[in-house]
């Protein structure tokens, strides 16, 4: 009986030793060092110690009792510390665990200098408390819903009630048996194999909670990440946004709200090759205020500006095509591109906008301030061999004859098969010669 409690308490120290090796976790070290003093206690108390392994030490063997029992005390405070994750719970027994430890420690010291019936007498006081408050700090912590406490009362509780028995069947209060008698052994063999269980248990536990962790930590980075991109998102928004009316705003005109000179300039070339490729006839109207610089001289720069406003109104006004583009060309000259449009519609067009100006009847503090537009037409099918300049030119020739032919008026250019140009007044067929 007493090799086979030896021989299974060798073995689980050998193996948890191992798993020491292998898991580097400390309560398995505090197992080992509590399975070791306890079982050499326990030699120590049969007489085993002194036959086998300190033969020659009779002062030893004096005190190797109560040292292995303080021992075994100083590590099952540890181990107990650690196991439980008590300071996770509980403060307050966080510090008794420890106490418990450092006790047995002191026990243990004290045992080697104080003499053997003193040493005893303060180890059973000792041990004692120190065994129920580990029972009862144990099942606080089950209380406190801390798993791995189960076992550890358990094992407690088995060991602690073969202890009694057997202390009991020695006062003589008990009736004796072979069973009672190892009781302390086979207590402690039971003890040792649930705790190793639960050593092994805890391992898993802790495995458990950190791939929950692991997977809760995904949760909350595939979060982050979702909520970034979202962001990311809002913010390309904004600034698409933001480009689309930073680019509106560089397309217009401050005053007027017509497009500008640039975009005109694009527009222009952007629709002339589109027209070559469709073969399709193309017009360009240029309009410019008669006698401009009088009204601005006769009534302010302010009053000009608002008839500028106007007659860009009127113009916007006269096109009725989504591509049709009016623009300020320059102070108080306008365009008005047509694309897919020939020289007769353009005319009626600019006849149109030219009577809309000359019928604004535009009032400035109380007088009304006739103002009235020349306009110079250009059309043509556009081709590769020239280029989009060509309607520019054309169109301000047109317009300059306007001006010269005595102002309010549209005069169309009209280019015959040799390429030469013809101006005509818009509504009348007789050609004259530019
Ligand atoms: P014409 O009939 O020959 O076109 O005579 P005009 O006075 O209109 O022509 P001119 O080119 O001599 O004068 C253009 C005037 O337009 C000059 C300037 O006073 C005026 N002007 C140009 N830009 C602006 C502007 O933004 N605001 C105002 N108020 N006037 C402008
Ligand atoms: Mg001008
Ligand atoms: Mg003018």
């Amino acid at each position: 009986m007493h090799m086979m409690f030896f021989g299974i308490m060798g073995a689980l120290a050998i193996y948890n030793l191992l798993l020491y090796v292998a898991v580097r976790d400390g309560a398995y070290l505090w197992y080992v060092l509590y399975l070791l003093a306890f079982v050499l206690s326990q030699a120590s108390l049969r007489g085993f110690g002194f036959q086998y392994l300190w033969p020659g030490a009779p002062w030893f063997n004096g005190v190797s009792l109560t040292l292995f029992l303080s021992l075994s005390l100083a590590a099952v405070g540890f181990f107990t510390h650690q196991f439980l994750n008590a300071p996770r719970h509980s403060r307050l027994w966080s510090i008794i665990f420890r106490a418990i430890g450092w006790s047995g420690v002191g026990l243990a010291l004290l045992s080697l200098i104080v003499p053997y019936h003193i040493a005893v007498a303060l180890m059973l006081v000792v041990v004692t408390s120190g065994a129920v408050l580990g029972l009862v700090g144990g099942c606080y912590l089950w209380w406190r819903g801390e798993v791995l406490a189960r076992f550890y009362v358990i094992a407690w509780g088995i060991f602690l009630f073969a202890n009694i028995a057997y202390t009991l069947s020695k006062a003589g209060l008990i009736p004796t048996n072979t069973l009672v008698d190892h009781g302390t052994q086979i207590g402690a063999v039971i003890q040792m194999l649930l705790l190793s269980f639960a050593l092994a248990w805890r391992i898993n536990q802790e495995r458990e909670q950190r791939q929950e962790a692991q997977a809760k930590a995904l949760r909350v980075q595939q979060d982050a990440n979702l909520k970034l991109e979202a962001r990311v998102e809002e913010r390309t928004e904004e600034l698409r946004h933001a480009y689309d009316q930073l680019k509106q705003l560089s397309e217009l005109d401050g005053l007027t709200q017509l497009k500008n000179r640039p975009y005109f300039d694009q527009a222009l070339e952007r629709e002339w090759r589109r027209n070559c490729r469709e073969t399709q006839a193309m017009s360009l109207l240029m309009l410019d205020i008669d006698h401009f610089k009088a009204v601005n001289d006769n009534y302010g720069h302010i009053c000009g500006d608002e008839a500028l406003r106007q007659i860009a109104g009127i113009c916007q006004d006269g096109v009725g095509r989504v591509a049709d583009t009016v623009a300020r060309y320059g102070g108080e000259e306008f365009v008005i591109l047509l694309p897919m449009t020939d020289l007769e519609g353009a005319g009626l067009l600019a006849e149109r906008v030219r009577n809309a100006a000359a019928s604004l009847a535009f009032e400035w503090e109380g007088t009304t301030i006739p103002i009235t537009l020349s306009i110079g037409v250009a059309s043509c099918t556009p081709d590769y061999q020239r280029d989009y300049e060509w309607l520019i030119r054309t169109a301000d020739k047109a317009l300059y004859r306007a001006k010269a032919c005595g102002r309010n008026r549209t005069l169309m250019a009209h280019e015959n098969d040799s390429g030469e140009i013809n101006l005509t007044p818009a509504g009348n067929n007789q050609p004259s010669r530019g």
